[in-house]
C-alpha cells in the first residue's frame, strides 16, 4: 500500500515536472519570439534610415557630377585669377560666359589659396573648383542650393530639386541594406496614407521629399515578417520540440516500467501466498504422520498406512515442484519436427479427461491435416486449456468442446466451455505468467497462474497466435490459430 502511494507520488511529481518543463520551454519560446520581433523591427527601421539616406547621398552625387562638369566647361564658364592688394588675397572671377547681363558672375577668394596669382594656372583652377564642388556638396547634404551665378543656381537647382528620386531606387537601397542585417524576406515601400492594413510589420515612416517636409511620406511594410521569423527561430524551436519529446519519451517510459515493477510484485505476492498455501498443506500432513510414526509403536498395517501418506504428500510436492518448473521455464526451442494428425491429437486429449464429471464434445476436422510441430507441447497446452475449462466451471451441467477447423490457410482450435467466463479487460493479462484472475477466495481452485502463460509460449513457438472471445450464452472460448 505504501509502495502504491509513493508511486503515486512519484508519479505526480514526474507529471508535475514535465508540466513545469512544457510550460516553461513555451514561455521561452514566447519571449525569445517577442524579443526577435522586436529587433526585427528595430533592424527595418533602421535599414530604412539607411536606405533613404544613401538614396539620397545617390541624388546628391549626380547633382554634384553635373555641377563638376558644369564649371570644368570653359565654354560655359571662365574662370580668372587676380591680386587684390588690398585684401592681400588670390581673388577668383568666375563669369557665365552665355549671360550677357544680369548676376552673370562672381568674385571670390578662398582660405584654402594663399598664393598670389595674377593669372590663372592649373592648379589654381583645380583648387578652386574642387572647393566649389566641396561647398555644393556640403550644401547639398542640407537641402540648399547656393546660387554662385544665376545660370549654375538655376541648373543646380532643376538638376536637384527638379527631378525627384524613383521609388526604385529607394527599393533598390533598401534591399541592399536589409541584406546587410540579412534579412531577406519580401517588402513593399508604400506611401504612408496609403497604408491601411495592421498586423504587419511596419517601419517608421519617412519624409523624402528633396525640400524638406514637402515631400512624400514613404514607409516598408512586411506580410511575411512573422513566417520570417519564424523561419530564423526554427532551430531554437525544433531543439524545444526534441527536448520536449524526448523528456515525455523518457518520462512514459519510467511510467511503463514502474506501473509493471509494481504488477509484478503484486503477482508475485499473490504467487507466494498460493504458494505457501499448497506447499504447507501437504508439508504439515507429511510432519504430522511422521511424528505420528515416531511416537506409538504401530503395527505393520498402520505403518504401511501412515508411509502410504507420507508418500502420496510428497508425491503431491513432487507433482507441484513438476508443475511450476514446467510453467515458469518451456524450452520453447523444443524442436518442432513432428508430424501431428490434428484430429488424432484432438481426441487423445479428449480421452484424457472422459473420466471427468463434464460434458466432452469434439467437433474433429472434416477433413484429416497434419500439422509440424511439438506434440508433447502441444498436449500439454490443449491439456492446460481443458483442464482450465473444466475447474473453473460453475455450470451445473458443465460443458466443453473441443473444435478444429481452417479458415485463410490457418488451422483454428477451440476450447469453449459453459463456465464464468473472462471479463473483456482481462483478456489479454490472463497469458501473463503469474496471473491469477482475483475471486473472493483465491485458493478455492487450485493453480499458481502459470497455465495459460505456458499455452502462450507454446503457441508462439509454434508461430501460432491465441486469444479469447466469450462463448454464447455463457462461458469462454479460447481461439488457437497455427500456420499450415
Ligand atoms: P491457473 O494455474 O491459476 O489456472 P492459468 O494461467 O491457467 O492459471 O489461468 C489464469 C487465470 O485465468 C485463472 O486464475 C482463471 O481465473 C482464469 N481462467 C483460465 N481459464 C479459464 C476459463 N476457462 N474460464 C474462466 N476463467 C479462466
Amino acid at each position: 500500500m505504501a509502495v502504491k502511494r509513493n508511486i503515486l507520488f512519484v508519479f505526480i511529481l514526474m507529471l508535475i515536472s514535465v508540466s513545469g518543463i512544457t510550460a516553461l520551454q513555451f514561455y521561452y519560446s514566447y519571449t525569445n519570439y517577442k524579443v526577435e520581433s522586436a529587433t526585427f523591427q528595430k533592424e527595418i527601421d533602421e535599414a530604412f534610415a539607411e536606405a533613404v539616406d544613401s538614396a539620397f547621398s545617390k541624388h546628391q552625387q549626380e547633382a554634384v557630377n553635373l555641377f563638376r562638369t558644369w564649371i570644368n566647361d570653359t565654354t560655359y564658364i571662365k574662370i580668372t585669377s587676380r591680386w587684390d592688394a588690398v585684401n592681400k588675397a588670390t581673388v577668383f572671377d568666375l563669369k557665365e560666359m552665355q549671360r550677357a547681363k544680369g548676376n552673370n558672375q562672381v568674385s571670390l577668394s578662398i582660405d584654402t589659396y594663399k598664393k598670389q596669382t595674377d593669372s590663372i594656372t592649373a592648379a589654381a583652377r583645380s583648387t578652386i573648383i574642387n572647393h566649389l564642388v566641396g561647398n555644393v556638396e556640403k550644401d547639398l547634404k542640407k537641402g540648399v542650393v547656393w546660387y554662385f551665378t544665376q545660370g549654375l543656381g538655376d541648373r543646380l537647382d532643376t538638376a536637384y530639386f527638379g527631378r525627384p528620386i524613383p521609388r526604385k531606387v529607394f527599393t533598390e537601397e533598401y534591399k541592399k541594406a536589409l541584406g546587410r542585417k540579412f534579412i531577406t524576406t519580401q517588402f513593399k515601400i508604400l506611401e504612408a496614407d496609403k497604408y491601411t492594413s495592421k498586423g504587419e510589420y511596419v517601419t517608421v515612416t519617412i519624409d523624402v521629399g528633396l525640400k524638406h517636409g514637402m515631400g512624400p511620406k514613404l514607409l516598408a511594410q512586411f506580410s511575411n515578417g512573422d513566417a520570417f521569423l519564424l523561419g530564423r527561430l526554427r532551430w531554437v524551436i525544433a531543439g524545444s520540440v526534441m527536448l520536449l519529446i524526448i523528456t515525455l519519451g523518457c518520462f512514459l517510459y519510467t511510467a511503463r516500467v514502474l506501473l509493471s515493477q509494481q504488477k509484478l510484485n503484486a503477482l508475485k505476492d499473490d504467487f507466494i501466498s498460493n504458494m505457501t498455501h499448497e506447499i504447507h498443506t501437504p508439508l504439515t500432513s507429511i510432519t504430522i504422520t511422521a511424528q505420528a510414526l515416531k511416537q506409538f509403536n504401530h503395527d505393520k498395517a498402520a505403518q504401511d498406512n501412515y508411509l502410504d501418506i507420507i508418500l502420496y504428500q510428497s508425491d503431491k510436492l513432487s507433482l507441484l515442484a513438476d508443475e511450476i518448473l514446467a510453467g515458469a521455464k518451456l524450452d520453447v526451442d523444443a524442436a518442432i519436427t513432428d508430424t501431428i494428425d490434428v484430429n488424432r491429437i484432438l481426441s487423445e486429449v479428449a480421452q484424457s479427461h472422459f473420466a471427468e464429471s463434464v460434458t466432452l464434445n469434439v467437433e474433429p476436422l472434416s477433413n484429416d491435416i497434419a500439422i509440424r510441430g511439438n506434440k508433447l507441447n502441444l498436449l500439454r497446452a490443449l491439456n492446460n486449456l481443458i483442464d482450465n475449462a473444466i475447474k473453473y466451471n460453475t455450470n451445473v451441467n458443465p460443458c466443453v468442446t473441443i473444435g478444429a477447423g481452417t479458415a485463410n490457410k490457418k488451422l483454428v482450435i477451440t476450447i469453449s466451455d459453459n463456465g464464468p467466463g473472462i471479463h473483456d479487460e482481462l483478456k489479454e493479462i490472463v497469458f501473463e505468467p503469474f496471473y491469477r484472475i482475483p475471486s473472493g477466495n483465491v485458493h478455492d481452485v487450485k493453480g499458481y497462474g502459470l497455465g495459460l502463460s505456458y499455452v502462450k509460449k507454446v503457441v508462439t513457438a509454434h508461430k501460432g497466435c491465441i486469444s479469447i472471445k466469450d462463448n454464447v450464452p455463457t462461458g469462454s472460448c479460447f481461439i488457437i490459430t497455427l500456420p499450415l
